[in-house]
C-alpha cells in the first residue's frame, strides 16, 4: 500500500526506529536508515529489508544534531531511493542528573537530537511533500511529552517541545495531504531497558520480576511493556488513508500512564 512511497526513518539502526523500518519497507515503500552502528552491519541491515521487500533500502550514518549531515541524509534519500514521502523523526537519548547537576553539554546535546533535529530534517521535506499532496511526517515523542519524572529535565522539555512543533507543522501543512503527529509510548521493550534489568536487580537486592513491576514498570498501570512491533504498528496506520485526518495529534502508547 506504501508502493514507490520512500521513507526516511531517524534512529533506524535500533530499538523502535527498527521496527518501523522493517513495518515500512514490509509495506512496500523505500526506506533510507539513519543511525550510528558498524558501517558494515547497517548496511547489510538496509541490503536485508531490500531483500526481503523487494524494495530500496540504504543506511546513512547522518548525526542528527548536525543540520549540514541531516541535509545530506536527505539529499541522498532523494537521489538513491526517491522524494521522502514519509519522514519519522525517531532518534533519541537520555541522560538523567538532578537539574542541579545536569551538564550543559548534555542539555545542549540531548534538545539538539530529541527536538530540533526534527526542526532540521522536517524543513528540508515539506516543500516537496506539500508540492506533490501527500506527505507523512512522525515524531517519536514519548509520555514525557506529557508528564515528567525527576531528573529528567531535558529529555522532558524536548518531547514537550517536539510535541508543539508537532502541531505546529501540522497547521501549515493540513490543507496539503500532509500529516504530521507523534507517538508518545510508554515504556517498551528495547535493548536499551533490557541491559538495565541484571544491574538494577543487583543494586536494589530485587528479582528480575520486580524491577519489572516494581521499578521499570511503576508508572505504568498495565504492568506490560509496549513493544516495538506495537509501535511500528501504529506508525504504519499513520501512513493509511484512514489516517488522513489525524494530523497535530499526540497518540499515547502508554498502558495508561498519563491516564493517572
Ligand atoms: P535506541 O537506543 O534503541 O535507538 C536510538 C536510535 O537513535 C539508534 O538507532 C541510534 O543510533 C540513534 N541515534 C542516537 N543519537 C543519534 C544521533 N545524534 N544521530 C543519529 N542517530 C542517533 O532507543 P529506542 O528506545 O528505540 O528510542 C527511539 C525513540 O523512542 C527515542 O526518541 C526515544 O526517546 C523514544 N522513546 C523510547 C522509549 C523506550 O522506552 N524505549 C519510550 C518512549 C520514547
Amino acid at each position: 500500500e506504501l508502493t514507490d512511497r520512500t521513507a526516511l526513518v531517524t534512529g533506524g539502526t535500533s530499538g523502535i526506529g527498527l521496527a518501523i523500518a522493517k513495518a515500512l519497507a514490509a509495506a512496500g515503500a523505500n526506506v533510507m536508515i539513519d543511525g550510528f552502528g558498524e558501517a558494515s552491519e547497517c548496511e547489510a541491515l538496509a541490503r536485508s529489508l531490500a531483500d526481503e521487500h523487494g524494495i530500496k533500502a540504504a543506511w546513512t550514518g547522518a548525526d542528527v544534531s548536525k543540520p549540514d549531515q541531516l541535509a545530506n541524509a536527505v539529499d541522498r534519500a532523494e537521489t538513491e531511493l526517491g522524494p521522502v514521502d514519509i519522514l519519522v523523526n525517531n532518534a533519541g537519548v537520555q541522560h538523567v542528573a538532578p537539574v542541579e547537576d545536569f551538564p550543559v553539554e548534555q542539555w545542549d546535546r540531548i534538545i539538539a537530537i530529541n527536538l530540533s533535529s526534527a526542526f532540521y530534517a522536517t524543513r528540508l521535506v515539506v516543500a516537496g511533500m506539500k508540492e506533490r499532496g501527500w506527505g507523512r511526517v512522525i515524531n517519536t515523542a514519548s509520555a514525557h511529552s506529557l508528564v515528567a519524572s525527576p531528573y529528567k529535565s531535558a529529555y522532558v522539555a524536548a518531547k514537550h517541545g517536539l510535541v508543539g512543533f508537532t502541531k505546529t507543522v501540522a497547521l501549515e501543512t493540513a490543507a496539503h495531504g500532509v500529516t504530521v503527529n507523534c507517538i508518545s509510548p510508554g515504556y517498551v521493550w528495547t535493548p536499551l531497558v533490557e541491559k538495565q534489568i541484571p544491574d538494577t536487580m543487583k543494586a536494589r537486592g530485587l528479582s528480575r520480576e520486580q524491577v519489572i513491576e516494581d521499578v521499570l514498570l511503576k508508572a505504568q498501570p498495565t504492568k506490560a511493556f509496549v513493544t516495538v512491533e506495537q509501535v511500528a504498528a501504529m506508525a504504519l496506520f499513520l501512513c493509511s488513508d484512514a489516517a488522513s485526518q489525524v494530523t497535530g495529534a499526540n497518540i499515547s502508547m502508554d498502558g495508561g500512564w498519563t491516564a493517572q
